[in-house]
């Protein structure tokens, strides 16, 4: 094992940070439950949704009706389109990443209020690209991130504009549309649970999930800072447009969604304030998966589809699931042998 990953291989025994903590127990939604609880699942959901999936749906409406290479020029693979694609993907994201980065961070409008960890992020660590967290973070999201999201999408548009892979429209099929729109972030966070799991495994972790989990005390830069490995196995939910019907917007809220909404959830702030202190203040970072940062061995997946719950791996924030976690690792250890 290389120095570079043996430096973040995990211990599970990092003690609960300083700094702000959330309400515990994190709650998850209801949608794995039996018998069925539709409508608690589908109060749970919108709570958990609303307003940023609202801003996402948005936001890929915007991006499909006014910034997106016509069909009729996609339908034939040039450079020239691919490339407008990736520099309106590298400006989508630093617009969110950057503004959340410079409030949060460079002018610490907050100061720790809401911030998850004491720290901030690292400025002399060697383990990161320049020995500068957020310098390292944003090279590994512009380039590596927005290119994986960008030849992913581009590969798809091109495939749409040609007919090649099934396409329903809004005039004839707006209910079926509307249905995937909601429904799109349930099987990505479903199919991030899988993948996640994948990049646990011994050497996966060493070789390729190493990177993301340096950030033990993320940033909004954090986010979509991976491998290359790892951003086609994480971006790889789009696939499932390739077999079932769907429409170029559909494509785009996912790769975008699941791109852009990363530095929301690694800010490493519960709540962003608006305005003045101790005023209204909105969701921010997902202590769910903060947690998963903080003790890399749970918390794989998401709320919305709490899988983590239904197999074992779940952190609610709780001392109790902390300990549940410390046994669980115990035994691992116990049959695997150190991971050292
Ligand atoms: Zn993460
Ligand atoms: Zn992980």
């Amino acid at each position: 094992m290389s120095d570079r990953s043996r430096a973040v291989t995990p211990t599970h025994d990092s003690p609960a940070a300083e700094g702000y903590e959330p309400d515990v127990p994190i709650t998850v939604s209801p949608i794995l439950d039996w018998p069925p609880r539709p409508a608690a699942t589908l109060r749970h959901i919108s709570s958990m949704m609303l307003p940023q999936g609202l801003i996402w749906v948005g936001l890929a409406a915007a991006v499909w009706n006014f910034f997106t290479p016509s069909m009729q020029r996609m339908a034939t693979l040039s450079p020239r389109w691919i490339l407008e694609i990736y520099v309106r993907n590298v400006v989508l994201f630093t617009l969110v990443a950057g503004t959340l980065h410079t409030v949060l961070y460079v002018r610490r409008a907050q100061q720790q209020r809401y911030k998850y960890e004491r720290k901030w992020l690292s400025t002399a660590n060697r383990e990161f690209l320049w020995n500068n967290q957020t310098r390292d973070n944003v090279f590994w999201c512009l380039v590596s991130g927005c290119g994986v999201w960008t030849a992913y999408e581009s590969l798809t548009l091109w495939a749409y504009a040609n007919g090649w892979i099934p396409q329903v429209e809004w005039r004839s099929a707006w209910l079926y549309l509307s249905m995937l729109t909601v429904l799109t972030s349930l099987w990505s966070v479903t199919h991030f649970y899988c993948i996640h799991r994948v990049l646990h495994m011994r050497w996966v972790y060493d070789h390729v999930h190493y990177l993301h989990h340096r950030n033990v005390n993320p940033g909004p830069w954090s986010g979509l800072s991976m491998h290359p490995v790892e951003h086609m196995m994480y971006l790889s939910m789009f696939l499932l447009w390739w077999v079932v019907p769907a429409h170029p917007f559909i494509l785009i809220l996912t790769l975008s969604s699941n791109s852009v909404a990363t530095a929301v959830t690694h800010s490493g702030f519960e709540r962003y304030e608006i305005g003045k202190r101790r005023g209204p203040s909105m969701k921010g970072a997902d202590y769910f998966h903060h947690l998963h940062h903080r003790y890399f061995e749970c918390n794989y997946g998401n709320r919305p589809v709490p899988l983590d719950k239904l197999l074992g791996t779940f952190h609610d924030g709780t001392p109790e699931a902390h300990a549940r976690m410390r046994r669980r690792m115990k035994a691992r250890r116990g049959r695997t042998g150190p991971r050292t």
